[in-house]
């Protein structure tokens, strides 16, 4: 593909976790930026999920709404197979679902760490691996894996999703290799602060302006258009791309 064609123009992206927050603004830019269709996917807020598809439907592109637990195989397998039933093939997948419960290790029990790691870790790598499939048959794909400056650098109270979010970067870089031939880019993006409802989980916000240089948090959308640029990038694999105002 050479310089300058876009590769969003006419393809179909997948946005894990696109009902709110920053998967909604990646829905809605790569939408702006000529998809021809977005899956929009959640797992509880189907009221915000719809939503997201009348604002990707209001520039252009084709919607479809799934509800889908990301961390179950056979609901990842349903979420890809919405996007090839209708438009017969996968371009651009984004792992972006996730869940934050700040808590100390001593307080935690199994099913804190499991399903930080199911929904992070297991979840991007089930639904990658369904659309690897298509993408290996199109010979062209692209994987975005949404980690987080915590899984670069760990905090207390995060320990379970730094971990995970870790793992998400050292499966990005592996995988990146193995298929970096195969006409399919791998790459993460780690934000630092975001102004969704997961930074709010942290209750006090005097974190913002006391670590953050920057002293506000990035909007989505700033988020999304990192994103996107970086698939347009046909030189982004294997990468881990911050946007964290200097918080990293
Ligand atoms: P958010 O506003 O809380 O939205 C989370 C999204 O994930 C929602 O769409 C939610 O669906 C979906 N989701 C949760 N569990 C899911 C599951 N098991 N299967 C499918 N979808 C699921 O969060 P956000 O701030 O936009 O975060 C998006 C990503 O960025 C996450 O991976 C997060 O870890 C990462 N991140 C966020 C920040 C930040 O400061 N906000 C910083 C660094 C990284 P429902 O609406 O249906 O519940």
């Amino acid at each position: 593909m050479a310089y300058g064609e876009s590769i969003l123009r006419s393809s179909v992206v997948i946005v894990t976790g696109s009902s709110r927050g920053i998967g909604r603004a990646i829905a809605v830019e790569a939408a702006r930026r000529g998809a021809r269709g977005v899956v929009v996917n959640y797992v509880s807020q189907l009221d915000a999920a719809l939503e997201t598809a009348r604002l990707v439907e209001r520039q252009g592109s084709e919607a479809v709404v799934v509800r889908a637990d990301v961390s179950k195989w056979d609901e990842a397998v349903e979420l890809v197979e919405a996007a090839v039933n209708k438009w017969g093939r996968v371009d651009v997948v984004v792992n972006n679902a996730g869940i934050l419960e700040p808590k100390e290790f001593a307080e935690m029990e199994p099913r804190d760490w499991q399903r930080m790691m199911e929904v992070h870790f297991y979840g991007a790598l089930n639904v990658s691996r369904v659309a690897l499939d298509y993408m290996l048959k199109q010979e062209r794909g692209v994987i975005v894996n949404i980690s987080s400056v915590l899984g670069l650098r760990p905090e207390p109270l995060a320990s379970h999703y730094s971990a995970a979010k870790a793992a998400l970067i050292a499966w990005t870089i592996a995988v990146a290799k193995e298929l970096a031939e195969k006409g399919v880019r791998v790459f993460a993006v780690a934000p630092g602060g975001v102004d969704t409802d997961m930074a709010r989980v942290w209750g006090d916000m005097d974190w913002v302006e006391e670590e953050i240089p920057l002293a506000r948090l990035a909007k989505p959308e700033e988020v999304a258009r990192i994103v996107l640029d970086a698939v347009e990038n046909p030189y982004i694999t294997g990468d881990v791309l911050t946007i964290s105002g200097g918080l990293l």
